[in-house]
């Protein structure tokens, strides 16, 4: 007889012990989706994506080689920052005057003292500035999410950081290129969270919700997963690869409406959803770090078949897992003290404050 585990099985534990080393769940891999938004969704007048098979949509723009996608323009001249365009560059490029009006290098005066969700649009130091902070870009993919979340649990939605009524979208610009970060590999999210406490960004009541404007090897997301992986960044990488045959993160629009989501709106949602602690794994139906198994139309489906289309994608079926299944013994986000409006029992996320490892 021979009791030993298959060679298959085993790389597959490695795969998720390693995935547990590294500070994000797998999430690049998991929920991957070959969605292609529905027409109901292009009907809105979204960007039509490819309907090539992606792990982790992105925006609508080509690879990361200086040229700034379909529609995002490219500001070079008009605030000095000129990107060093190719991959790798000769190094960062000088600090850019970038406190054009309207953008939040540091974060202004929140509306609430309650837990919040901060959005960021960070850039490598050689990164073309797409302005998607200032464009409404990152507003809406948020307003999107925020519509989908708030249809589906009938009212409750989550609480982002606001100042003077407006969602308050910081900006950073880093100083490691992005060669260098994409460099990080599976480590990247780390590297990014690492970026911003150094900078400041590390309120002791808040989450990050990170849209990155550069390149990654092996994902186009990445959420923390507390408590077996803390943090507080979650991200999509705007301009990076998940592996083939899938297509770069950055062939799918992002923002393109403010009620119906596409598929990197959602991507960021549901890395948000890591980040606050979803998937526990004392979840019934919980699967690969993070994710529940079963119907791929869930919102944090993980498995062999691809992700559902947006428009067809439901926050916890059966609500048993994560959202609204009244079990103390087991996180429930519907409890979060990230919902507005706030739980009576809110409840941060498992082992916060996060610690962040480096
Ligand atoms: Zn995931």
């Amino acid at each position: 007889m021979q009791p030993r585990v298959s060679r298959p099985l085993l790389a597959a534990w490695i795969a998720v012990i390693t995935a547990l080393l590294i500070g994000s769940t797998a999430c690049g891999g998991g929920g991957s989706d070959a969605s292609s938004p529905p027409s109901s969704i292009a009907a809105e007048g979204l960007p039509r994506a490819n309907t090539a098979t992606t792990t982790r949509g992105t925006i609508a723009s080509p690879s990361f080689k200086g040229s700034a996608g379909a529609g995002s323009g490219r500001d070079v001249g008009a605030d000095g920052t000129e990107p060093a365009g190719e991959e790798g560059g000769d190094g960062p490029a000088p600090a850019p005057a970038e406190d054009v009006a309207g953008r939040a290098v540091v974060d202004l005066p929140d509306d609430s003292g309650d837990a919040q969700i901060k959005v960021m649009y960070v850039l490598p130091a050689d990164a073309a500035d797409r302005r998607l902070d200032l464009d409404g870009t990152l507003a809406r993919s948020i307003a999107s999410t925020q519509a989908w979340l708030g249809h589906q649990t009938g009212g409750p939605k989550l609480r982002y950081d606001t100042t003077n009524g407006q969602l308050d979208i910081g900006f950073l610009r880093i100083s490691r290129t992005g060669a260098d970060m994409a460099a990080t590999g599976l480590n990247l999210r780390d590297a990014i969270e690492a970026e911003l406490v150094k900078a400041g960004f590390d309120k002791a009541n808040k989450v990050y919700a990170v849209y990155y404007d550069g390149d990654s090897q092996g994902a186009c997301g990445g959420g923390a997963w507390p408590p077996k992986l803390p943090g507080k960044v979650a991200a999509q990488y705007l301009r990076g690869h998940a592996p083939p045959p899938a297509a770069p993160c950055g062939s799918q629009p992002i923002g393109g409406s403010t009620t119906v989501p596409a598929y990197l709106d959602i991507a960021a949602l549901h890395e948000i959803f890591h980040t606050l602690g979803a998937v526990a794994e004392c979840a019934p139906n919980h699967t690969r770090a993070g994710h529940v198994a079963g119907d791929p139309n869930d919102f944090m489906y993980a498995g062999d078949q691809p992700w559902g289309s947006p428009a067809d994608l439901i926050l916890d079926i059966g609500r048993d897992d994560y959202w609204g299944h009244g079990r103390t013994d087991c996180l429930d986000l519907a409890r979060s003290a990230f919902v507005d409006p706030r739980p009576a029992d809110a409840q941060m996320p498992p082992g916060w404050p996060a610690g962040n490892a480096g």
